[in-house]
């Protein structure tokens, strides 16, 4: 595999103005062009946003480095999504990052259903420490966070430093909404969680997650937390 070179000296405040008004697919391909090999794409297969952002990337650098954390709590029309869509996405280098404990062993060193009682922890122990050896030795790594998504994610920057996993952070769809993103969806024909359409709008571990709500909203409910600590 080819070293990923340093990452550049960056006018964070420059570029962000630069693309404020760009198109998302001129960002991915600016990522693309810029980090080369360090650049790395982290994917649920849940939300509609994540599909878009594989699509733009996919069709400039199929063998890019793509990241899927699996918590062992995912639905199975997760990775039923991930089965049919990257091959039809043309993606060459998915890799799957687990967390370093079974199920079994979480629940005998922290007790069960740990979610229910500290839903941070659960998430540092299965989605915190592999998305940072996800990230070792990458540059940069790019996400599909929309602003609309919640009020939590409404100053969401295009480009950033992310001090927490020591890399450049890209949110190419930003100023998309969720209309905008449907329509790149369809226009393209790419697959996606086939939960979208049962009422799901935000999909993560079948532990957390609720239909019917707006958002971010069905996630971790009866807790005041709508982020797992990836993007916070
Ligand atoms: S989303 Fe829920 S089950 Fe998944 S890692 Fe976080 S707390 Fe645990």
């Amino acid at each position: 595999m080819t070293a990923a070179p340093p990452a550049p000296e960056i006018d964070y405040d420059a570029l962000n103005a630069r693309f404020e008004q760009a198109d998302p697919r001129e960002i991915v391909r600016w990522a693309v062009e810029t980090f080369g090999e360090g650049l790395s794409v982290g994917a649920s297969f849940g939300g509609a946003s994540g599909m878009a952002i594989l699509h733009m990337v996919a069709q400039l650098k199929p063998d890019v480095h793509v990241f899927v954390l699996d918590t062992d709590y995912l639905f199975e029309e997760t990775h039923e999504n991930m089965r049919q869509s990257i091959p039809a996405l043309g993606l060459q280098n998915v890799n799957v990052y687990k967390s370093k404990l079974t199920h079994e062993e979480q629940a005998a060193q922290y007790g069960s259903a740990l979610w229910m009682r500290d839903p941070d922890l659960c998430c540092e122990l299965r989605k915190i420490e592999p998305n940072r050896r996800a990230l070792e030795g990458k540059t940069a790594w790019v996400s599909g966070l929309r602003r609309d998504q919640s009020e939590g994610r409404r100053d969401t920057p295009i480009v950033a430093w992310n001090q927490k996993f020591g890399v450049v952070k890209l949110n190419p769809l930003a100023n998309w909404d969720e209309k905008q993103t449907w329509a790149y969806i369809a226009a393209n024909k790419i697959p996606y969680n086939v939960m979208l359409d049962q009422g799901y709008a935000s999909i993560g571990c079948y532990n957390c997650t609720l239909p019917g709500v707006q958002g971010r909203a069905g996630r971790w409910a009866g807790f005041d937390k709508e982020e797992c600590g990836l993007h916070t």
